[in-house]
């Protein structure tokens, strides 16, 4: 029986009353589900507004001057119907219009849009007869805005250690002077985790309107294959090249601490969704991978010099005239005399001629410097290629059946992924190629 889950609710599972009930439901089947962190109410319909854009609009428009009425009258309504339909005590109405006097009265943009998880919050907790707490009292930011993680666990697990039941509005918290401030958006992933962690969760469930995470992204693959279990590592690996449910973020705090996140459908309770966890601990069977992700639009710059091999420190060069432009590279496979490293394109594209001929500089009478562009990298992920040979063998057979031509291949020891780099117009059917050797 596990002691303690820790939920987080996503904005489709909070946008209208009937997705609360759904909330309340779920909470019900699992009595030691004991903590919710609310997003802001998400779209009803795919042309619906999120209440946290409309609140960045409403600020945006009061801090040039002009009036938002319009747009708050649409916050007003989401929250007020609500709690209209769920018979609600809580005095929302009053809650509305200290935020309407916040944003015409000047507060900060962060402030304006944390509204939306702090009204969210004060309903939940009414709906659901919970204690409600503040994320700005237990939440610490820096002065520079940066999340102070070891005085959150502090005042966190100081404010929640009586263990009861309890709502944590997603996605902000406070400076230590009180000045309300937000994390990026997606960011009430980071609440949860950070609540998992101060209460020492065992599970920290993260609702959405996905069943998990899949193999490929399915508008390449039709209809891929659910992924039941990933490690954390796999899951940067994925998450690095493109693949996202949850915020980056959000996998630190629980990662640290060991304890595993499960991604669960809303609208499918029953679905046992995604557990992440440090070492997908009691499996059965490992399946050789457990997915694929990529990106278009990277460039290599080769660097070829005589002797390079025996040049103490060259390496360090190439990759400082990129730190100096603040490049960072994806990868660096080498060989004897020559190196390549790939770039984002959007990131080398505003400095290419100068950082080119910095690299000219440094081969300068035994080298020379080229560059490719339209090279897409994509990462084929697995704990399991570990404990299975060939992985290798068949994921490259299959992209030569394909016809695909491999420009860059990087494999780590650590055998959790092979990299390939293939022309960004066989980045589909590379995905296809891998995918269907492997799953089927
Ligand atoms: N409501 C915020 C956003 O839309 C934070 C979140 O939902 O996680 O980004």
């Amino acid at each position: 029986m596990l002691e303690c889950i820790v939920t987080k609710f996503g904005g489709s599972s909070l946008a209208n009353d009937e997705q609360f009930r759904k909330v309340r439901s779920i909470l019900e089947l699992e009595p030691t589900r004991r903590y919710l962190v609310p997003s802001a109410p998400g779209k009803r319909y795919p042309t619906d507004d999120k209440v946290t854009d409309l609140l960045y609009a409403c600020h945006a428009r009061a801090s040039s001057g002009e009036p938002f009425e319009d747009l708050f009258v649409k916050i007003r309504e989401r929250y007020l119907s609500i709690a209209q339909q769920l018979h609600l005590k809580v005095d929302i109405q009053s809650a509305l219009e200290e935020v309407h006097a916040g944003i015409g009265g000047g507060k900060s943009r962060d402030w304006c849009a944390s509204r939306g998880e702090y009204l969210c919050g004060l309903l939940m907790a009414d709906y659901l007869g919970w204690r409600f707490l503040d994320a700005a009292e237990g939440i610490r930011f820096r002065e520079d805005g940066t999340l102070d993680a070891e005085k959150t666990q502090e005042l966190l697990s100081g404010l929640l250690k009586d263990g009861e039941s309890t709502v944590v509005p997603g996605f902000y918290g406070a400076r230590e002077d009180g000045e309300v401030v937000t994390f990026s958006r997606g960011g009430s992933d980071i609440t949860g985790a950070l609540v998992a962690r101060a209460v020492n969760a065992d599970v920290y469930e993260n609702w959405t309107d996905v069943s998990g995470f899949l193999m490929a992204d399915p508008r390449i693959i039709d209809s891929p294959a659910e992924i039941s279990s990933i490690t954390y590592k796999e899951l940067r690996e994925l998450s690095h090249m493109g693949a996202s449910v949850l915020h980056e973020d959000a996998m630190f705090p629980v990662h640290r601490a060991g304890i595993p996140t499960n991604i669960r459908n809303t609208n499918k309770p029953y679905h046992p969704g995604t557990l992440i966890s440090k070492n997908a601990p009691n499996e059965v069977s490992v399946p050789t991978i457990t997915g694929i992700a990529g990106h278009k639009g990277y460039s290599v710059i080769s660097v070829e010099k005589n002797m390079m091999n025996s040049e103490v420190g060259f390496g360090r060069k190439v990759l400082s005239v990129l730190e100096e432009y603040g490049i960072s590279f994806e990868h660096m496979p080498t060989g004897i005399d020559s190196m390549c490293v790939v770039v984002s394109s959007e990131q080398l594209n505003p400095h290419r001629e100068e950082i080119l001929a910095r690299l000219e500089k440094l081969v300068e009478g035994s080298g020379a410097i080229s560059v490719n562009d339209n090279m897409s990298i994509i990462a084929t992920v697995g704990r399991g290629m570990v404990h299975n040979c060939g992985t290798a063998a068949r994921l490259f057979s299959a992209m030569s059946r394909a016809r695909i031509n491999v420009r860059m291949i990087d494999q780590g020891s650590s055998e959790l992924s092979i990299i390939v780099g293939v022309n960004d117009s066989d980045f589909e059917a590379t995905i296809h190629a891998i995918y269907h050797e492997f799953v089927g």
